[in-house]
C-alpha cells in the first residue's frame, strides 16, 4: 500500500478528486435520493449479485410492495419471494425478511445505526454493513466490495492477490485510515468509479478523475492488476425433473429449508446418473401410488454460483392414460395429499404465476407448449 511521504499527496488526490467527480457525475438512482437506511439496505442487498442499472425496476417494485420495514416484516415469506422474483439468489430475500422481523421486534422498527449492530442481522456482512453505516449514518467505516478492491489495487499498483482474505483485510484497513469526513460519498464514489470507469477489462483511464495519482496507470500495469487467483470450477450435476400433469394441473413441491433455492416451489427434481427418467420416477412415487411412463421433453441448464444443473425434463402425463372411471384416481389421491400437506400443491399452467417459482424451473414451462 502507499505509505511514503509522496503517498500523502496521492491520498489527497484520491479523496478530493474522487469526491468532486462523484458529486458531479454520479448516476441518478432512486436510492441515492434518500438517506433512509431501509431503502439503502434493500438496494445494497439487491446490488450484491445484480448490476445497478438492471436492479432499478426490481427495487421500485419491491419498495412499492414493502415501503417500510414494518410492511416487510408483516408480509409472508411467499409474498417476499414473489416480489424478489427475477433477481435470483433467493436466500437474500429470505434473509431480508428475517432481518426485518428482528428489526421490528428487537429495535422497535428502527434500523440499527452502527456497523457492529448491523452485521449481526441475517444477510448483512461487512460490505453491506459498511455501506449502510457510512451512507445512511455517516459512520466512519469502509465498504469494500470487488469494485473497490480493484480500484485500490490499481491506484496503489498492488500485486497482492485480491482473492486472498489477508489482501482484503489490508485494503480495508488502509481505506479506513484515509476516510474523509464525507465517508458515505467517498465509499459510494469508489464503488461508482469501479463500476463506471475503472472496470475489470479496459479501464477508461483517460476519463478517470484520479488518474494523476494512479500508480498502476503510471507503471503501465492496468491490464495486469488486480491479481486474482482463479475461482474454483463450478461442479456439474446431472438432474432429472419430473413434471406431473393431472387433470390439466401441474404438481409442485416446496424445496427443503436449507440448500439451493431453499423454501421455494419447484418441480420435483432428483440427481441422476442414467438420465432415463427412472430416478425422478422413483422420487415421485413418494407422492403418487402409480405413475405412467416418463416421456422425455427436453433439456435445460441452470448455472448457480458454484453448481451447474444439467436437467433432463420428463413429463408424467396422467391425463393421457386410460382410466376406467371418469374420475381420475390419481388426481383424487394426489389432491387429497396436497390439501393435507403444505409442501406440495397443484396449479394449472395459467396459475403458475401465483407461485414463487425460481427461474431454474419457470423456464421449463416453455417445454410444455
Ligand atoms: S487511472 Fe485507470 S487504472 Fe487507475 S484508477 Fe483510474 S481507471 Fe483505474
Amino acid at each position: 500500500m502507499l505509505d511514503t511521504k509522496k503517498s500523502q499527496l496521492l491520498i489527497e488526490i484520491l479523496q478530493t478528486d474522487l469526491l468532486k467527480w462523484f458529486e458531479e457525475s454520479k448516476r441518478d438512482l432512486p436510492f441515492r435520493r434518500t438517506r433512509n437506511p431501509y431503502f439503502i439496505w434493500i438496494s445494497e442487498i439487491m446490488a450484491q449479485q445484480t448490476q445497478i442499472d438492471t436492479l432499478i425496476p426490481y427495487y421500485n417494485r419491491f419498495i412499492d410492495n414493502f415501503p417500510t420495514v414494518f410492511s416487510l416484516a408483516l408480509a409472508s415469506i411467499d409474498e417476499v419471494i414473489k416480489a424478489w422474483e427475477g433477481l435470483g439468489y433467493y436466500s437474500r430475500a429470505r434473509n431480508l425478511h428475517q432481518a426485518a422481523r428482528i428489526i421490528v421486534t428487537d429495535y422497535d422498527g428502527m434500523m440499527p445505526a452502527t456497523f457492529s449492530e448491523l452485521i449481526k442481522l441475517p444477510g448483512i456482512g461487512p460490505y453491506t454493513g459498511g455501506a449502510i453505516a457510512s451512507i445512511a449514518f455517516n459512520q466512519k467505516v469502509s465498504a469494500v466490495d470487488g469494485n473497490v478492491l480493484r480500484v485500490i489495487s490499481r491506484y496503489c499498483n498492488s500485486c497482492d492477490d485480491i482473492g486472498e482474505a489477508t489482501t482484503k483485510k489490508r485494503i480495508t484497513r488502509w481505506i479506513e485510515s484515509i476516510l474523509p469526513d464525507e465517508v458515505g460519498a467517498f465509499n459510494e464514489g469508489l464503488m461508482e468509479l469501479g463500476a463506471m470507469i475503472c472496470t475489470p477489462k479496459s479501464p477508461k483511464c483517460l476519463s478517470c478523475p484520479i488518474r494523476s495519482g494512479c500508480q498502476s496507470n503510471a507503471a503501465g500495469t492496468t491490464g495486469l492488476i488486480p491479481i486474482k487467483t482463479k475461482k474454483q470450477k463450478q461442479r456439474i450435476k446431472k438432474m432429472e425433473v419430473g413434471i406431473v400433469k393431472i387433470n390439466g394441473q401441474l404438481f409442485f413441491v416446496r424445496r427443503p429449508d436449507t440448500g439451493l433455492l431453499s423454501g421455494m416451489w419447484s418441480f420435483p427434481i432428483a440427481e441422476t446418473a442414467a438420465g432415463d427418467g427412472q430416478d425422478i420416477k422413483k422420487k415421485l412415487e413418494e407422492n403418487f401410488s402409480e405413475l405412467c411412463k416418463p416421456i422425455f421433453i427436453g433439456t435445460s441448464r441452470h448455472v448457480f454460483s458454484h453448481i451447474i444443473w444439467d436437467m433432463s425434463v420428463f413429463i408424467f402425463d396422467q391425463d393421457n392414460r386410460v382410466c376406467e372411471s371418469t374420475l381420475n384416481p390419481y388426481y383424487i389421491s394426489a389432491q387429497r395429499e396436497s390439501r393435507s400437506n403444505p409442501q406440495v400443491t397443484f396449479k394449472a399452467l395459467s396459475q403458475v404465476d401465483d407461485l414463487a417459482l425460481p427461474i431454474a424451473f419457470s423456464k421449463l414451462l416453455a417445454l410444455l407448449t
